[in-house]
């Protein structure tokens, strides 16, 4: 779904950054092997978390939805010199392809994976984090959210994506419809909880920016 025109969409994307190398050959692989590519962040949406982690420059990141290392790659771009990247899919069979990518990047011995639920992984981790990208199963998205709010350090800042869900979020709810569901209370929780400071942007299906006080 194109919240903009195409014509403008191409235009954007022409005035940004382009996609590294390494990110295009992972993207051909990713549609030659592996089931769901449009999951993946892709070029502009990639520049984006680029950007955003480069301004951020966290020094601990963690990432809840890997699956092909995509945006795990564009999100280390922005790290500290000494930064660390946890990330974790609940998908093993993604595992390798992961490291591959990993490993031919300038980040392979600082990123680290996790393979099993976010949710029984996130509490036995003893690191705080200075930027968290929410992107695996949106019913989940509540009970990510409160699974890391107190692993936040200070000012850190917690990226969610699809949280548009391709403006399913304004249409009438179906009942059968958790995804949406989850992420109607997943937005207006963002929105009300005093530990955080929010902007919905409408980048892609829409990546809301929150920034923990
Ligand atoms: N961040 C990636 C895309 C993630 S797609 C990118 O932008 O390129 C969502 C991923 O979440 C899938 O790989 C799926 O296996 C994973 N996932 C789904 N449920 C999960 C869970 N409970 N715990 C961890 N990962 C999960
Ligand atoms: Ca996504």
């Amino acid at each position: 779904m194109h919240f903009i025109s195409e014509a403008l969409d191409e235009y954007v994307v022409a005035h940004s950054e382009n996609e590294p190398d390494l990110l295009k050959a992972l993207t051909r692989e990713t549609y030659q092997k592996v089931l769901q590519p449009r999951m993946l962040s892709g070029h502009y949406q990639g520049r984006v978390l680029s950007m955003l982690s480069k301004l951020i420059a966290p020094k601990t990141i963690l990432e809840i939805g890997t699956y092909t290392g995509y945006s795990a790659l564009c999100l280390a771009e922005g790290m500290n010199a000494d930064g660390e990247l946890h990330t974790i899919d609940i998908n093993e069979e993604l595992h390798d392809f992961q490291r591959k990518y990993f490993d031919a990047s300038a980040f392979g011995d600082r990123i680290h994976q996790y393979t099993g639920d976010a949710l029984e992984i996130i509490p036995a981790l003893e690191t705080t984090f200075d930027l968290v990208f929410i992107d695996a199963d949106k019913p989940n998205y509540p009970a990510y959210f409160h699974a890391i709010i107190d692993k936040m350090n200070s000012g850190g800042v917690i990226l969610s994506d699809n949280v548009l869900w391709s403006g399913k979020v304004i249409e009438p709810l179906q009942n059968h419809d958790i995804s949406t569901k989850a992420l109607l209370a997943y937005n207006a929780l963002l929105k009300e909880d005093a530990r955080v400071e929010t902007v919905l942007l409408p980048i892609r299906d829409g990546l809301t920016i929150s920034r923990v006080l």
